[in-house]
């Protein structure tokens, strides 16, 4: 029996979604730019999609662009927003949060590498952005400010809407720009990143397929392609759009939007009795973040002291657990967490932590088995050591 709590790696696909999807399929459609009914077809279950990923945004459906994921869409935010800075004041300047996921981390330091000046903000030990930081860092020179609306690693929700506010006193000309991808499947982003110029979805992670994503792009973004060829999104993405791919997200999006007041305090409640028996139940285990603050209904992320945690992930996935380390690279390997750095995590600690992610599918019974089986593993491998 498996006990999926993974959910923030990705998610399974939603059986509506993929309904919806073999309907695509099966249909004969042509090309999106084409001018006979099967074109049209495509272009209209297109257009229909990005629709309801604008309204799940709470934005018009011209500044969204379709894009292979979330690491594509951050891509195109910080590079395209840089490189448009750059051909028109000759200059480019990037803060973003320590925190953020690899794609807009690596986006920034390829950028840096380019010749933009990029800088990173501080968060404090809860793994909240500091807002003083951000405020002194600030200038009429910034083209960007990347603070993503919750971590991937714990979960923490940022203040996004003092960010904006700061950058809109101090920096007016400045874009804000928000990496959405795991904070979907719970907040209201029409709500919480309405002011935002620039928002990142990843479909997989709400229930929709793999490699297929969207980017928010508001009206006085100076955005400049990174993909060339045929013009398609506003000359914003070339390419010939996946179309049962952008069904699949507006499916799942939709979904979402509909299940989002019962399901996220029913996952948040089990969630937290995870928590409760976890902590008591594993002698020098930590809570990584402190219960006053906001942490999306899915994610617990703990410390434990003396085990390493490759060992434990992988004991626990014999025990039908699975879990994850909170970071890893391509290769699968799992690597010092810049996130628990940042956040002054001591490296004895994160050594032993580990990421439990819960989602719309998990049950009473799932936090059952996983109270039953990890104290026994951990302890097993605290004995080993
Ligand atoms: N941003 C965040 C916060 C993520 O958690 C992920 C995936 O883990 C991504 C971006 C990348 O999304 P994708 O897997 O669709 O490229």
């Amino acid at each position: 029996m498996t006990t999926y709590l993974d959910h923030a790696a990705t998610t399974p696909l939603r059986p509506e979604v993929a309904v919806a999807m073999a309907e695509v399929h099966t249909t004969p459609l042509g090309n999106p730019t084409g001018s006979h009914p099967p074109a049209q077809r495509a272009r209209r279950l297109l257009e229909e999609a990005r629709d309801e990923v604008a309204s799940f945004l709470g934005r018009d459906p011209g500044d969204i662009v379709f894009t292979s994921g979330g690491t594509e869409a951050a891509n195109l935010a910080v590079l395209g927003t840089v490189e448009a800075a750059r051909c028109g004041r000759g200059e480019a300047v990037l803060l973003c949060s320590a925190v953020e996921h690899p794609a807009v981390r690596e986006s920034a330091r390829a950028a840096a590498h380019d010749g933009a000046d990029s800088r990173v903000l501080p968060v404090d030990r809860s793994g909240v952005l500091d807002l003083d930081a951000l405020a002194r860092t600030l200038t009429s020179r910034c083209t960007l400010v990347a603070v993503m609306t919750a971590n991937n690693e714990t979960g923490v929700v940022q203040p996004l809407g003092d960010v904006i506010d700061a950058v809109r006193r101090r920096a007016p000309q400045a874009f804000v720009f928000t990496d959405a991808v795991q904070a979907a499947p719970y907040l209201d982003l029409a709500e919480v990143a309405a002011a935002a110029d620039l928002v990142s979805l990843s479909a997989h992670k709400v229930g929709g397929p793999v490699g297929t994503g969207a980017l928010a792009v508001g009206p006085r973004v100076a955005l400049a392609a990174r993909q060339h060829g045929g013009g398609q999104e506003r000359e914003r993405r070339s390419g010939t759009q996946d179309v049962a791919g952008a069904v699949g997200l507006a499916t799942a999006l939709r979904l979402v939007a509909a299940e989002r007041a019962e399901g996220a305090p029913r996952v948040a409640a089990l969630r937290d009795r995870l928590r409760r028996g976890l902590l008591s139940s594993l002698p020098d285990a930590r809570a990584t973040v402190p219960d006053d603050v906001a942490v999306l209904p899915g994610h617990l992320h703990l410390c434990l002291r003396g085990v390493e945690r490759e060992e434990l992930l992988v004991a626990l996935g014999q025990e039908g657990v699975c879990v994850s380390g909170g970071s890893s690279c391509a290769s699968g390997a799992l690597e010092p967490s810049h996130v628990l750095a940042a956040m002054g995590v001591a490296p004895e600690l994160a050594a032993g932590a580990v990421r439990f992610t819960l989602g719309y599918g998990t049950t009473e019974a799932d936090v059952d088995r996983a109270l039953a089986a990890v104290p026994g593993v951990v302890d097993a491998l605290r004995r080993r050591a």
